[in-house]
């Protein structure tokens, strides 16, 4: 009898306590966006809907734990828990096939990114907004799920919150500062100077930098090719006078570079317009272009995508594919930076 009740005591200690007892001291969690949590894709089981969500680990930051977030489209502030609003981020911003260690980067800067933007608030009622052409990209969980393939949900996630996770509490400083951490899509092999894009200076950690095997992505290259009629058009727009003698090839033409080799100004006819204005109207992807003309059409061609201003996330990725660290790339794009715990500043 006694030793039944042994038994009976021993399995009742395996199959309830132990397992209570290692619970209880695993990963502790935050609250989390709730709609992520609930919000699987996986839905053949619980155990799999357990490991298709990833959460934050609970970091405790002494300020910007909590930030507040615009939602641009209908004007809703929501209270984010900071980590858990950079899985929204890097996710919208970063394929999640990159390179973990590139994801890390992007995790780092978007986070600094976010922290310089809660010191230097653009917007009235809150840190940040969801828009990436404002402050910074963000997509909901289940969005973000939704547009990946279902195979590849539960494992896409899981990295883009090991990213998170794995840089915790972690930000770039300059001078004991957070930086404006720019970034951008594909360099084109260089990046640019904020002077030759928003004029002003002031960031003595954005320089110039080159990057190998950016040229291997779908970002790199790109064309517009535009009839004489509607390069008038568009033109005309913001100059009304505009007037170009077709006939005449140097009445379209660059007529200075930047350093890092992008266009500065171009002449067309009675103008001279800067790159980035020319990136504008004609909606190119970079100010690193070239511009020919054949068959009656203007044709800009043009390499890499996105401002250049700091970290490029394809050179990150480039990067990271060659046996770079997150701490490499960042040391790479952002000059005599240093890698700091937000906490100890
Ligand atoms: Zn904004």
């Amino acid at each position: 009898m006694k030793k039944i009740s042994l038994y009976i005591i021993c399995f009742i200690l395996l199959c309830f306590i132990l397992p209570a007892l290692f619970t209880k001291n695993g990963k502790e969690v935050s609250a989390g966006t709730s709609e992520g949590n609930q919000n699987s894709a996986n839905s053949s089981g619980e155990t799999q809907n357990q490991t298709a969500t990833s959460t934050i680990e609970k970091y405790n930051y002494n300020k910007y734990g909590t930030i507040k977030l615009l939602h641009k489209d209908t004007g809703q502030v929501e209270e984010v828990n900071l980590d858990d609003y950079l899985c929204n981020v890097v996710s919208a911003e970063m394929p999640a096939d990159f390179e973990l260690e590139a994801l890390k980067a992007q995790a780092v800067v978007a986070r600094t990114y976010t922290i310089y933007k809660v010191n230097n608030k653009k917007h009235d009622n809150a840190d940040i907004c969801d828009d990436s052409a404002c402050c910074q990209a963000w997509i909901s969980k289940a969005n973000r799920l939704a547009r990946w393939d279902e195979n590849l949900r539960e494992s896409n996630w899981n990295k883009i919150v090991e990213a998170v996770n794995s840089t915790q509490g972690l930000i770039i400083t300059y001078n004991n500062e957070p930086i404006n951490a720019f970034f951008h899509s594909n360099s084109g092999g260089t990046t640019e100077i904020p002077v030759n894009v928003w004029g002003g200076t002031g960031y003595p950690y954005l320089q110039t930098v080159e990057t190998a095997g950016e040229e291997g992505y779908t970002q790199y290259a790109s064309e517009v090719t535009l009839s004489q009629a509607d390069l008038i058009e568009k033109l005309k727009q913001k100059y009304s006078d505009i007037s170009i003698d077709f006939s005449n090839p140097e009445d379209i033409q660059i007529k200075e570079h930047t350093e890092s080799g992008r266009v500065k100004t171009v002449k067309f006819g009675n103008h001279e317009i800067s790159g980035v204005e020319t990136r504008s109207i004609f909606g190119l992807r970079s100010t690193n272009f070239e511009i020919t003309q054949e068959n009656g059409n203007v044709k800009f061609t043009v390499k890499g995508y996105g401002h250049g201003v700091g970290m490029s996330q394809t050179g990150a990725d480039s990067m990271a594919k060659q046996g770079s660290t997150y701490e490499d790339i960042i040391h790479h794009f952002y000059t005599n930076v240093e890698i700091k715990e937000v906490n100890s500043i």
